[in-house]
C-alpha cells in the first residue's frame, strides 16, 4: 500500500487563482473548514498574469451602462452559445464584487471625481473595465489572497493534485496528490471539492498562458465522471507577442487598442475595416475618420473595428498574414506610437513599455509592436449549474476558466476576471451548503488514492523509455498546426491518429532522479491531462461542423443554426480515469426566458 499524509477538510478548493481565492473565502466566511491547495506558490496563480482589467457595468465612465447591456454585449460576443444564466447572473452581480473588491482594499485607476476609472475593450459597448493600469491581476491576487491570509485559511501550496477521489456512492469525497517540493504524496477527504485550476493553454506551441495551465482541472473532472462542454471553444487572443521566438506568444493586452493603438499589415493600411462581419456592421465605424473620432468622443462616431470581439481580429490576422500582407516575423503591426503621446502610454500600459523595451528592445512609445494570434481561453470547460457552480458529479464545484459555459463561443476580454469573482463566490456558496448538509465524514476508496499513486510514480521504475519534454514538444507541434485558429476535418482526424500514439508513448515515460522540485517528473505527471484535453479539443472540434466564435472550421466556414441550438457534450459513461472511451453528442441548451430574449430585439 502506498504512503501519503491524510488531511480532512469540510471543503476543499483546488487552485488559487481569482476563482479558487474567492471561493474559500466564501467558504471559510461561512464557518467550513477550508484548505485552498495549489500547485504554485500562493500570489503566483496564472491571474496575477491579467492586463487590462475586470468587465462590470458600473456606468462611472458612461452613464447609459447597466447589467443588460453588459448581459448582450456578453451573449452577442459568444455568439449565443452562453449559458444565459450564466451571462445574466455575471452582468447582475460584476459590479457588487468589484466594490467588494476594492472594500478589500483594491486600489483602481480613478475618474478626475474618485470613482473607480473604466477602459474600452473589445466587443463591449461602454468603457466597461475596471483596471489598475494593465496590472489588473496583480491587484485581484493581491487584495483575495491578503483577505484569505487574514480569514486564516489553511493553504497547501506547491502541492499538485493529480486526482479526484470518489466514495462507494460515487460523491467526489477529495482528492489526491504530491508535495512538488518533496515528493511526498498527500491525500484529502472533504464532503465537497471545488475545482478552480482555470486554463490548458500548454498543449499549444505559441500560447500566452502560464507553466501551470496544462488543464488539470479539466481532466480529472472527466475522469470523475462530470460532463464537459464545448471543449472546441478555444480562445486564440489576436496580439501575443511574435518576436522574439523566445517569447512568441506573450500577451500584449487588449488595453492598447482600448487606449487608441491600432492594427496595420504591411503595406500600412489599418485592414480591420475590411473585416466587419454583418452582425457588428451597424455598431463599426466605416472610415478611419469616424473611428477616431469615437476614441475622443463616444457619441461622435461608431467603435472602431480594432475594438471588435477577439475571434473576429484574430481571423482578420490570420488571413493577413497569409495573404503576405504580415510583418517580418510572421505577425501584423500594432501601432499607438504615432497615436498617443509617449508620457500617456507609459503610464496607461507600464507593463507593455517594460515587456516589449526588455523582452523585443522595442520602445513601443515611438515603434511599432509586431503581434499575431495566440492561444489564450477555454471558453469551453466543465458543465455547471449557473447558480452553485455544481458539476453533473455530486459533491464537484467548479468555477473560472475550468467551467465551460459563461462565455459561450468566445469570450470578451475583462469578462473573466468578473466571471472569477461572481462565480468563484457563487461555487463557495455551492460547496458550503452542500457539504453542510452531506452527514457524516466522507470516506474516498483507499484503491483510487493507491492507484493515482502507483501509476505517478510509475515513470521512476522505468530505466528506458520516453522523454516527456519530447512527448510535450510533439503534443505542442500537434496541436499548434493541426487543430489551431483554422481547423479542416481531415487535419482534425490526423491530429486524433497522433494523439493516439503520443498517449500511448507517455504511459512509457522514464524518468531519472529523486522526486524532490524534479521537473521531468512533473512534467511527467501533467502528461495524461494535456493529452486528454486535447483530445477533447479536438473530439469537439471535429463533430462541430461549423465555424462560431473561437471554433473556425475551413471546410464549415459560416455558422449553422441548428448548431447554436446545441452544446457539445463529452464524458466518460464510467468515469474509467486516464485513457477511458470519451462519448460526445450535442445536447439543446438553456432555453433564454422571453424577458432576456427582447434585449436582443432592434430598439435595445
Ligand atoms: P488561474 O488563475 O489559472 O489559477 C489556477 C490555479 O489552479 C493556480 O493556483 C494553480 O496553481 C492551480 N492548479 C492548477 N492545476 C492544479 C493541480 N493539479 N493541483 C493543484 N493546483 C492546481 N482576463 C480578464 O478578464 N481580464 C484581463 O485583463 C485578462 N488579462 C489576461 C492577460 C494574460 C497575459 C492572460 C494569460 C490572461 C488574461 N486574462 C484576463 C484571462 C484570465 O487571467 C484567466 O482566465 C483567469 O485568471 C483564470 O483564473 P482562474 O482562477 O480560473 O485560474
Amino acid at each position: 500500500m502506498a504512503e501519503y499524509q491524510w488531511h480532512d477538510y469540510d471543503v476543499i478548493i483546488i487552485g488559487a487563482g481569482g476563482a479558487g481565492l474567492r471561493a474559500a473565502i466564501e467558504a471559510k466566511g461561512r464557518g467550513l473548514r477550508t484548505a485552498l491547495i495549489c500547485k504554485s506558490l500562493l500570489g503566483k496563480a496564472h491571474t496575477v498574469m491579467a492586463e487590462g482589467g475586470v468587465a462590470a457595468a458600473m456606468g462611472n465612465v458612461h452613464s447609459d451602462d447597466n447589467w443588460q447591456v453588459h448581459f448582450r454585449d456578453t451573449m452577442r460576443g459568444g455568439k449565443m452559445l452562453n449559458n444565459w444564466r450564466m451571462a445574466q447572473l455575471h452582468a447582475q452581480e460584476a459590479p457588487d464584487r468589484v466594490h467588494e473588491l476594492e472594500a478589500w482594499g483594491a486600489l483602481f485607476d480613478r475618474t478626475e471625481d474618485g470613482r473607480i476609472l473604466q477602459r474600452d475593450f473589445g466587443g463591449h459597448r461602454f468603457a466597461r473595465l475596471a483596471h489598475v493600469g494593465d496590472r489588473t491581476g496583480l491587484e485581484l491576487i493581491r487584495t483575495l489572497q491578503q483577505r484569505a491570509v487574514s480569514m486564516d485559511i489553511d493553504v497547501f501550496m506547491e502541492c499538485k493534485i493529480l486526482r479526484l477521489l470518489t466514495d462507494a456512492e460515487g460523491l467526489v469525497s477529495g482528492a489526491v496528490g504530491y508535495w512538488r517540493p518533496s515528493g511526498e504524496m498527500v491525500a484529502f477527504s472533504a464532503k465537497a471539492v471545488v475545482l478552480a485550476t482555470g486554463g490548458a493553454g500548454k498543449s499549444w506551441k505559441y500560447t500566452s498562458n502560464s507553466w501551470e495551465c496544462t488543464g488539470d482541472g479539466h481532466a480529472m473532472a472527466l475522469w470523475a465522471g462530470a460532463d464537459l462542454i464545448d471543449m472546441e471553444c478555444v480562445q486564440f487572443h489576436p496580439t501575443g507577442m511574435v518576436w522574439p521566438l523566445s517569447v512568441r506568444g506573450l500577451l500584449v493586452t487588449e488595453g492598447v487598442r482600448g487606449d487608441g493603438g491600432v492594427l496595420r499589415n504591411s503595406e500600412g493600411r489599418r485592414f480591420m475595416f475590411d473585416y466587419v462581419a454583418d452582425m457588428f456592421r451597424a455598431e463599426t465605424a466605416d472610415t478611419e475618420e469616424e473611428a477616431d473620432r469615437w476614441y475622443e468622443d463616444h457619441s461622435a462616431g461608431r467603435r472602431p473595428p480594432e475594438l471588435l470581439p477577439r475571434d473576429e481580429v484574430a481571423r482578420a490576422i490570420n488571413t493577413e498574414v497569409k495573404s503576405d500582407r504580415g510583418s517580418a516575423h510572421g505577425g501584423v503591426l500594432l501601432d499607438i506610437a504615432s497615436r498617443r503621446s509617449a508620457e500617456y502610454i507609459r503610464r496607461r500600459l507600464p507593463s507593455m513599455y517594460h515587456q516589449f523595451m526588455e523582452l523585443a528592445g522595442v520602445d513601443i512609445t515611438s515603434e511599432a509592436m509586431e503581434v499575431g494570434p495566440t492561444c489564450h481561453y477555454f471558453m469551453g470547460g466543465v458543465r455547471v449549474d449557473a447558480d452553485t457552480g455544481a458539476a453533473t458529479v455530486p459533491g464537484l464545484f467548479v468555477a473560472g476558466e475550468v467551467a465551460g459555459g459563461m462565455h459561450g463561443a468566445n469570450r470578451l476580454g475583462g469578462n473573466s476576471l468578473s466571471d472569477l469573482l461572481v462565480f468563484g463566490r457563487r461555487a463557495g456558496m455551492g460547496a458550503s451548503d452542500y457539504a453542510s448538509g452531506r452527514p457524516g465524514a466522507p470516506v474516498p476508496d483507499r484503491g483510487e488514492i493507491d492507484d493515482a499513486i502507483t501509476e505517478a510514480l510509475a515513470p521512476f521504475d522505468r530505466t528506458d523509455g520516453e522523454n516527456p519534454y519530447q512527448l510535450h514538444e510533439e503534443l505542442q507541434d500537434t496541436m499548434q498546426s493541426l487543430v489551431g485558429i483554422i481547423r479542416t476535418g481531415e487535419e482534425l482526424e490526423r491530429a486524433l491518429e497522433q494523439l493516439d500514439v503520443l498517449r500511448d508513448r507517455a504511459s512509457n515515460v522514464a524518468i531519472g532522479g529523486g522526486r524532490s522540485y524534479n521537473p521531468g517528473w512533473n512534467l511527467a505527471t501533467d502528461l495524461p491531462a494535456m493529452l486528454t484535453v486535447s483530445r477533447l479539443v479536438t473530439l469537439g472540434a471535429r463533430d462541430r461542423k461549423e465555424s462560431r466564435g473561437g471554433h473556425t472550421r475551413e471546410d464549415f466556414p459560416s455558422p449553422d443554426p441548428e448548431f447554436a441550438k446545441v452544446n457539445l457534450v463529452q464524458r466518460q459513461p464510467s468515469g474509467g480515469g486516464v485513457g477511458g472511451d470519451i462519448k460526445i453528442g450535442p445536447e439543446p441548451i438553456l432555453e433564454m426566458p422571453p424577458e432576456l430574449k427582447s434585449l436582443f430585439e432592434e430598439n435595445h
